[in-house]
């Protein structure tokens, strides 16, 4: 029999939950599902990748359509930075006017973090006197389908909607997951333009994978600082 390449296990903390989790890392054969998903450059597919990796990946039970978007993001680029032993590697152009040259940059593993975690202690937010309603994080399972995507206005709404977990009216408490998703969309199409932007606000401070990068350029050695925010800056 051909010999199995024995795998090591290592453990990260989930981000939302603070729960240990064990894991192994990502070999060749979760790249290529990864860089089939790429080369479509297909969202959805590439979301769909990300999940069967983790899911292929991590040992402990978790239920991953459960976890919050950027918790499935920050589990996946600690896999992926843990392949081969190299890290992860990005090609960044020098951002001084004068040199545009492109370089290897590596990202070291332990600075990647999700930042916001802190924010969301508060998440009810008043609409009326009478009404108010329960935030929560997006999750994979919250996916869009192609109806609700179909302009950005229609993508925002449908994301709004999502995002809330629970309806106060005066006494009586609206769990959305209990009630028709129309129905929710309905109740956030009635909001005037305040009460939805403080939604909006709400939800942009969400939690986000983030990378604080800085090098010098070795060609011009003008500093280089700038923030990755969302795994998609971390696929360059
Ligand atoms: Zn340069």
């Amino acid at each position: 029999m051909l010999p199995i390449i024995a795998t090591p296990k290592y453990e990260m903390i989930v981000p939302s939950t603070g729960e240990s989790i064990t894991y192994r890392p990502y070999v060749v054969k979760e790249e290529k599902i990864l860089l089939i998903a790429l080369e479509s450059q297909d969202d959805t597919q590439i979301e769909k990748a990300v999940i069967d990796i983790i899911k292929a990946c991590v040992e402990s039970p978790i239920d991953v359509n459960n976890l919050a978007t950027f918790d499935i993001e920050f589990i996946f680029i600690t896999l992926r930075s843990k392949s081969v032993g190299e890290g992860i590697k990005l090609s960044m152009k020098c951002m001084s006017e004068t040199c545009d040259v492109s370089e290897d940059i590596n990202l070291e593993l332990d600075k990647i973090k999700v930042s916001n975690l802190e924010n969301i202690k508060d998440k009810n937010i008043k609409i009326t006197d009478d009404i108010s309603i329960d935030m929560r994080w997006l999750k994979a399972s919250d996916k869009l389908t192609e109806a609700q995507r179909k302009t950005t206005t229609d993508s925002i709404i449908a994301s709004a909607a999502k995002a809330i977990e629970i309806i106060y009216n005066g006494e009586e408490i609206f769990a959305t997951k209990d009630a028709q998703f129309k129905e929710v969309i309905n109740f956030v199409e009635s909001l005037n333009t305040d009460q939805f932007t403080s939604i909006l606000e709400h939800m942009e401070q969400t939690p986000i994978l983030s990378y604080d990068l800085s090098y010098n350029c070795k060609t011009c050695g003008n500093e280089n600082i700038r923030e990755l925010r969302g795994l998609t800056d971390f696929f360059i």
